[in-house]
């Protein structure tokens, strides 16, 4: 068993950043990640960049680009705090303190790119690989830090909360209140109670719950599961953002092609090489991504293709290399040179809207429990998000969290509970029967609740994604636990969620489109 002031689960941009707060305001930490390594998050493979501040730019015209794009359902409080935070702290924190190299000009001004749906160019970026700049950095003031104890190969397992595993019979009148987390070293499969004064979920997103997704493996909505069972308020799910362009190779996991070379003028070709968004959007190919992506799903459907294909061979080729050094050389390691040839791509879950209902500073609706970054709904997005704001909105709640949490924190006498140790059963699981729920959810998913929803697929969906939900519940009861199978009971849950989210809500906004 261990003890610590703040238990942090998942190191991406908003879990380092909440640890590294308040590891400096002088609170001990535990900062986990499931990943081999740190480097498994949607945070380290972030290409675009971050919303910094344009030249002419104002907080009011951020705020009505994000309300735009969030098809007016954003939270007004949530955008309030962005704005208001949000590119303060991108100075302060990662350009001042954690010197984060972001593009510089000649001048030594910073280079701002515009992203669709912004009003001018307030996006700042390290060539096409923003996310790895600032995680390097983040990481490397992580290691300096003698309050942080981190430990990537650590999966949390279930949420302990006083209703559930309290052995005080009476606590259950108690409110809803999580005191830790039950967590799992992958690699020696041991599960070790975790107690925390307050617990911060940090687990990112969800994409990797449908076929094609941008987001790497450990993206399975864990962290979202969890506060679902423990009893937390969940929001917004039905609303999953995909990137109209995702690599496809088959066998390998897709590898997001960024929207900039639509900017640079990239043409998006049928299956048989013909161009079609003009038949789709008046802006052909710069049309709104989620037009694009269900433009380009429509003609795979048409050609029964498993892919499209993206050109932008036309261009000069040193450009190309040096504008985009990491999607030039991750595609040439796949035998695909894209400054001779179109590339394959297919749409992909990217991004998660919705997440658990939290406020400006990550309560969550359960004491003792906040959730920031990906897994969390602030309501900044509404229903769509724009463009390189989640890097952001992560930075922005991790900071408020933590600054109101160190104010809090020693005003607290904090409760721990006698609580059952974690059981073992010693049943192996069969790796086959793991592999093909994995399938049976992605296809699922992407057939039934993917770009284009309607009654008929998601009662479908529901269906079987409940009789599935049930046997691997069965399984999970009598089997030894591994990181996979922790992974699987996670991932059906987070899809019933998003399915029961899109089955309810018979208006298309945003990412969310419904035939009927
Ligand atoms: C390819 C790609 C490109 C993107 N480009 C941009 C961009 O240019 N600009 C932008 O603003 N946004 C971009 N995004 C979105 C953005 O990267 C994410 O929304 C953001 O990084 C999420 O940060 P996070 O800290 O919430 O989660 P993540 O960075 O995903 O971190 C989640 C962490 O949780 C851990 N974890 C998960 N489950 C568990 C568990 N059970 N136990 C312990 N740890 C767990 C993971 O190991 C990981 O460390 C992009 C996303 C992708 C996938």
């Amino acid at each position: 068993m261990l003890q610590t002031d703040v238990l942090v689960i998942g190191c991406g941009i908003a879990g380092a950043i909440a640890a590294l707060e308040l590891a400096e305001k002088g609170f001990e930490v535990i900062l986990i990640g499931s990943g081999t390594t740190e480097w498994e998050s949607n945070s380290a493979v972030a290409q675009g960049g971050i919303i910094f501040r344009g030249q002419s730019d104002s907080a009011e015209s951020l705020a009505q680009d994000i309300y735009k794009a969030g098809a007016g359902l954003s939270n007004p409080a949530a955008i309030d705090q962005l704005v208001r935070f949000g590119p303060r702290f991108v100075q302060e924190l990662l350009i001042d303190k954690y010197k984060v190299a972001f593009d510089l000009q000649p001048d030594g001004s910073f280079c701002l790119t515009e992203e669709a749906a912004h009003a001018c160019p307030r996006v700042v970026f390290c060539r096409d690989q923003t996310g790895h700049a600032i995680m390097q950095a983040l990481f490397e003031a992580i290691r300096k830090s003698p309050r942080i104890c981190f430990k990537t190969r650590h999966s949390a397992v279930d949420l302990i909360t006083l209703s559930h595993h309290s052995k005080v019979m009476t606590d259950i009148y108690l409110p809803s209140t999580c005191v830790g987390a039950y967590v799992m070293d992958n690699v020696k499969q041991h599960v070790e109670i975790v107690f925390a004064k307050e617990t911060i979920l940090a687990t990112g997103g969800l994409g990797e719950v449908f076929l094609h997704s941008t987001n790497p493996k450990e993206a399975r909505g864990d962290g979202l599961a969890m506060a679902f069972r423990a009893g937390a308020r969940v929001m917004n799910l039905e609303y999953i953002q995909f990137h109209p362009t995702a690599l496809y190779v088959p066998s390998e996991k897709r590898f997001l092609i960024s929207e900039v070379l639509r900017g640079e003028g990239a043409k998006l070709l049928s299956w048989d090489l013909k161009p079609f968004m003009d038949h789709y959007h008046s802006r052909g190919c710069l049309a709104p991504r989620d037009v694009v992506s269900r433009s380009i799903y429509q003609e795979m459907l048409k050609g029964d293709a498993h892919h499209l294909w993206l050109d932008i061979s036309f261009k000069d080729s040193s450009y190309l290399k040096d504008r985009f050094p990491k999607i030039h050389s991750y595609c040439l390691s796949k035998g695909l040179d894209m400054t001779k040839e179109p590339l394959p791509i297919v749409p992909a879950a990217h991004y998660a809207c919705g997440g658990v209902a939290v406020d400006e500073w990550g309560h969550t609706s359960i004491q003792r429990l906040r959730a920031i970054g990906e897994v969390s709904c602030t309501g900044l997005h509404g229903a769509n998000r724009l463009a390189s704001t989640s890097l952001l909105e992560g930075l922005v709640w991790a900071k408020n969290c933590a600054d109101h949490l160190a104010k809090e924190l020693p005003l607290r006498k904090d409760y721990f509970p006698l609580v059952e140790e974690w059981q073992m059963s010693e049943e192996i699981v069969d790796g086959a029967l793991i592999q093909q729920d994995w399938m049976t959810i992605k296809q699922t998913m992407w057939n039934y609740v993917g770009l284009v929803r309607d009654k008929n697929r998601l009662c479908r969906a529901l269906k079987m994604l409940e009789q599935l939900k049930w046997d691997i519940e069965s399984f999970y009861a009598k089997a030894r636990l591994t990181p996979e199978l922790l992974g699987l009971r996670n991932g059906v849950q987070t899809a019933l969620l998003i399915t029961l989210g899109a089955l309810r809500n018979r208006q298309s906004l945003g990412c969310h489109f419904r035939l009927n």
